[in-house]
């Protein structure tokens, strides 16, 4: 019953269908995991003589007057009816509610919900909610507060949950016995139908209690389960030190203490007989691709294959480009696979990698595809891993048996929180940047200042440096209006602003190709401005380029901020980040504080996660975890002691459950985890 679609629901036709799967909601059960934001307590029935000015209440009152409707001017018009309980009397108004006479009757009883105002003993309500009390359904109670998207109402969210939860009946319990009852947590039943409309809030702490237990527990139990798996699978044995030495002092520059030592950790990891699954992470521009190039250099030296997945074109092809560089001269191979190659490239390319003599492959999402087939392949390095999952991760690792796997990332996350998201991975963390970086100067500024960057823009230009304007991304689910704005302001930057300048825009919808094609413009200067979606946020790396500017920074999160703000200060001159913040309240304004403050990437994470909170700071969709909905790792963490402490003992004593237990364990892993386990579990 769950796992029907959400148009099982009787109420719900296409239209509504498409609205909820906006936020997600495609099946019965994802709309029963659609919590609520709040809740509105409206379970206190107030005696109107206790009314406190200015509070939101509930009374219990008879008409005492039949509703009187007055028309102001033309589009404005008053409906007022006075009330009592007894206790005291009520003015109630409406406005434009012209209907509302006929659906309130003078001898009835009814609820009323919301702000009272109190004027010199005169208690007043506008536009409360109102309903018949011998059939109320939203007043006399908690009544949840959900996240919405335009067009539909509280109330339809409301309805529906109330029709969900009488459609599916009894719900399928996903929490053995045995912990329900050692963590004193409730039945599944009663946690689902009190987070939705909890009858007290004792009972929603409960059923809140029980549902976060879950989420931690299934997320640290998998996590374990995959440490585990891999602890005891074998990896190919590499012969690294010596080689990687090698390589380091082959190098123009001196590594930092902090690249050496991640580079002593990964050969210690493949040297070891087992198999290497470790997570590089570092700010943007810290130097992690030599850390890798290290790494395969030794893996090459031991006669295999190394490869190296980007998530863009551009990417891989810079990397390819380096990297060719550092190992020609020891006569190792480098080859380039991409999607936009030709067919006969891309079967030229095959065949190399089959055959061996490709030693390093470097690519992107086209190293997936079926058609190649390593002749010996024994490390995967993926980088700015955040934007592949979990699962594109382990399609690549399963090309060869036994591979390390190496992931790098510039969105550092605190070491805890690391633990518990990538308990399958080992981390390393390079903190020290390349001696000489100049902090990029930071400023966030308003309208007020437009000339004067302009200005400043065009300086910078004629000095012979490049600049980037990006603007909120162009998201594919928004309407073409806001591809349409962006794409005027930036013929407007180009027309006008700028019109003695080399200015080219790119954006998230544009073919692969003509992006491509406007990046490389760009990294080798035949473009001074470019104006671009966030497309270019990933580990794209023009030295020339100094000045990043960002339209409605306020609508960017913090990580993304800092990302965007790494691709400048690359090279020998100072460099600025100018944001220019366009509303966004409290939130965007420490968010603009904290980027001008500080150039930490690791502080800027932690931050981030702080607002955020970890579901939105991942984006769930991209790191291929279960998403969190209940549990916050900030602010549950005694919670998230007991479930640590509780999926130790189900891992360690897995072979001992009772047989439904383990069962309802596994499945429950299998489906958070879906295809990406491969039923891998057992
Ligand atoms: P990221 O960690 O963001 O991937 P990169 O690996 O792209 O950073 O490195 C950024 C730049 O810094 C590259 O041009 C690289 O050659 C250079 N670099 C890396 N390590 C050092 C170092 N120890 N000293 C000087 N320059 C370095
Ligand atoms: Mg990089």
């Amino acid at each position: 019953m769950i796992n029907n679609g959400i148009n099982s629901i009787k109420s719900i036709g296409p239209a509504r269908e498409k609205l909820f799967n906006k936020l997600g909601i495609y099946t019965v059960e994802d709309m029963l995991k659609y919590y609520p934001r709040s809740y509105e307590d409206r379970s206190n029935i107030v005696n109107i003589c206790d009314i406190i000015d200015g509070e939101n209440i509930l009374i219990k009152a008879c008409a005492v007057t039949v509703v009187r409707n007055n028309r102001i001017r033309r589009g404005l018009s008053l409906q007022k009816l006075r009330v009592t309980d007894s206790t005291g009397i009520v003015e109630i108004t409406w406005f434009n509610q012209d209907w509302i006479a006929k659906n309130l009757d003078i001898s009835a009883e009814y609820y009323f919900y919301g702000k009272a105002t109190v004027r010199n003993h005169r208690v007043e309500m506008s536009n409360p909610i109102y309903e018949k009390a011998d059939t109320a359904e939203f007043t006399n109670k908690i009544v949840p507060v959900y996240p919405l998207t335009a067009k539909l109402t509280q109330k339809i969210m409301q309805t529906t949950q109330i029709e969900c939860l009488k459609y599916v009946g009894e719900l399928p319990e996903t929490l053995p016995g045995f912990l329900r009852e050692k963590y004193t947590l409730c039945g599944i039943d009663y946690a689902v139908s009190n987070i939705h409309f909890p009858e007290t809030f004792e009972k929603y702490g409960y059923a809140k209690k029980r549902l976060a237990f879950e989420e931690l527990f299934y997320l640290q139990t998998a996590m374990r389960l995959l440490r585990n798996k891999r602890t005891t699978t074998n990896g190919i044995v590499i012969d690294g030190n010596n080689f990687a030495c090698e390589f380091v002092e082959s190098l123009p520059f001196k590594l930092t203490d902090d690249q050496l030592k991640v580079i002593d950790e990964i050969v210690l990891d493949m040297s070891s007989g087992k198999k290497m699954n470790r997570l590089v992470q570092g700010d943007v521009g810290c130097g992690k691709t030599v850390v890798a190039v290290a790494s395969a250099y030794a893996v090459i030296k031991n006669g295999y294959q190394a490869v190296m997945m980007a998530p863009t074109e551009i990417l891989a092809n810079q990397h390819f480009e380096s990297v060719s560089k550092m190992l020609n001269g020891f006569g190792i191979k480098t080859i380039l696979l991409t999607g936009s190659m030709t067919a006969r490239e891309k079967r030229e390319a095959y065949e190399k990698i089959k055959t061996g003599e490709a030693q390093f492959v470097i690519g992107t999402h086209a190293l997936i595809q079926k058609e190649v087939e390593f002749r010996n392949i024994a490390l995967v390095i993926t980088d700015e891993q955040h934007r592949f999952g979990v699962k594109q991760r382990s399609a690549l690792s399963v090309k060869g048996e036994n591979t390390h796997t190496l992931v790098m990332t510039a969105t550092p996350i605190p070491r805890t929180l690391a633990l518990i998201l990538y308990g399958d991975l080992d981390i390393s963390s390079v903190k020290q940047m390349p001696p000489g970086r100049k902090p990029v100067s930071t400023y966030s500024v308003d309208e007020g200042m437009r000339e004067r960057i302009n200005k400043f823009i065009s300086k910078q230009v004629s000095e012979g440096r490049q600049v980037y304007i990006v603007c909120p991304a162009v998201e594919l689910s928004e309407t073409m209006e806001e591809l349409k704005a962006v794409t005027q302001f930036a013929e407007d930057l180009k027309a006008k602003t700028f019109k003695n300048h080399r200015v080219a825009f790119v954006h998230g919808k544009m073919p692969a190709k003509e992006k491509d094609a406007v990046m490389n413009d760009f990294y080798n200067g035949e473009i001074d401005i470019l104006v671009s979606t966030t497309v270019i946020e990933v580990g794209v790396n023009v030295p020339n380029a100094n000045t990043m500017i960002i339209e409605n920074a306020e609508r960017f999160g913090l990580s993304q901020l800092h990302q965007l703000r790494g691709r400048v200060g690359r090279g020998k001159w100072q460099s600025y980040c100018i944001m220019f913040c366009q509303g966004g309240g409290e939130v965007a304004k420490e968010r603009m504080d904290i980027m001008t403050k500080t150039n930490d990437g690791f502080e800027i994470s932690q931050k981030d996660l702080e607002i955020r909170g970890p579901g939105e700071f991942f984006g769930t969709r991209q790191h291929g975890l279960p998403e969190l909905k209940m549990a916050n790792i900030y602010e549950d963490s005694d919670l998230l002691k007991v479930t640590g402490e509780a999926s130790e003992y189900v891992v360690s004593n897995f072979s001992k459950l009772n047989k439904s237990d383990a069962k309802m364990i596994k499945e429950q892993i299998v489906k958070m985890f879906q295809d990406v386990s491969n039923g891998d579990f057992s």
